[in-house]
C-alpha cells in the first residue's frame, strides 16, 4: 500500500515554510505603506479575536464545541454567498457545529460544492439543505449587467453561471431582488441536476430543500416552500 508519509512530510515542510514567510511577512509589512499596514492591522484584528474566543472556549461561554475526533451533527446545510455581511452561523444564531455551511460569490455551484454537500448529507445525514440569496448581491448585480468590465476567467464562469439562471438567459435586468431569486431557484435545481445523491435523499424524504432570501436592512430571512426541485415565494 501507497505510503502517504513522504508526501504528508513534504506537505508539512511547504506548510512550514509558507508560516515562516508569513511570519517576515509580517514583520515587513509594518514598516511599508499604507496597504501593507493594513494587512498587519487585519492580522492583529484576527489574532485579537481569536483570543477572545479562546477565553470564551475556555470559560464554557461558546454553547457548543464538539470533542476532537468526534463527529459533527449540524442541523441544517446552508449553500450561500460568500458576501461578508451574510454569515449564517450569525444570522441563524448558530453555534459551533450547528450548520454545515458552503460559501460561494451567488452561491454559484461547482463540483465542490456539490460534494461538500453530499457529504453533509451522506456522511453527516444532514436533514435540511437551505440555498440562500441576499438583497444587493454584487455578484447577482453583476451578472445583471451586460457592459460588465474585464474579468479574470474565474470570475466569469462565475458571472456566467449566475446570468444563465436569469429569466430567459437575459442581462440588463433592473429587479436584482427578482434575479436573486431566480438565481436561488437555478442553483436548487443545479443542486439536485447535478448530484444523483442529493437528488436520491429528497426523493426518499431524507432531505428537504428550501431557498431562502436574506434583507441585510432588518435581518430577515424569508424562506420558500420546502420542497425539491421548484421553489416560489
Ligand atoms: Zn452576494
Amino acid at each position: 500500500m501507497h505510503d502517504p508519509r513522504p508526501g504528508l512530510r513534504r506537505a508539512s515542510r511547504a506548510l512550514a515554510a509558507t508560516l515562516a514567510y508569513l511570519v517576515l511577512a509580517s514583520f515587513t509589512a509594518r514598516e511599508d505603506g499604507a496597504a501593507a499596514a493594513s494587512t498587519a492591522d487585519a492580522l492583529q484584528r484576527l489574532q485579537a479575536g481569536n483570543v477572545r474566543f479562546v477565553r470564551a472556549v475556555a470559560a464554557g461561554d461558546v454553547p457548543v464545541l464538539e470533542q476532537s475526533g468526534a463527529t459533527a451533527t449540524p442541523v441544517a446545510a446552508v449553500l450561500s454567498c460568500a458576501d461578508a455581511r451574510t454569515a449564517p452561523e450569525i444570522i441563524f444564531g448558530a453555534a459551533p457545529g450547528d450548520l454545515f455551511v458552503v460559501r460561494s460569490l451567488g452561491q454559484v455551484v461547482d463540483r465542490a460544492v456539490v460534494g461538500s454537500l453530499e457529504h453533509a448529507v451522506e456522511s453527516l445525514h444532514v436533514p435540511t439543505l437551505v440555498v440562500m440569496g441576499h438583497d444587493a448581491c454584487s455578484a447577482v448585480t453583476a451578472a445583471t449587467d451586460s457592459h460588465t468590465s474585464a474579468l479574470s476567467a474565474h470570475l466569469d464562469y462565475l458571472v456566467k453561471a449566475i446570468r444563465a439562471g436569469l429569466p430567459h438567459g437575459a442581462a440588463d435586468q433592473q429587479d436584482v431582488r427578482g434575479a436573486v431569486l431566480a438565481n436561488v431557484e437555478q442553483v436548487i435545481n443545479d443542486l439536485l441536476g447535478a448530484s444523483p445523491a442529493l437528488r436520491a435523499a429528497v426523493e426518499s424524504g431524507r432531505l428537504t430543500v428550501a431557498g431562502a432570501y436574506y434583507e441585510s436592512g432588518t435581518g430577515k430571512v424569508v424562506f420558500s416552500s420546502p420542497v425539491g426541485r421548484t421553489t416560489s415565494w
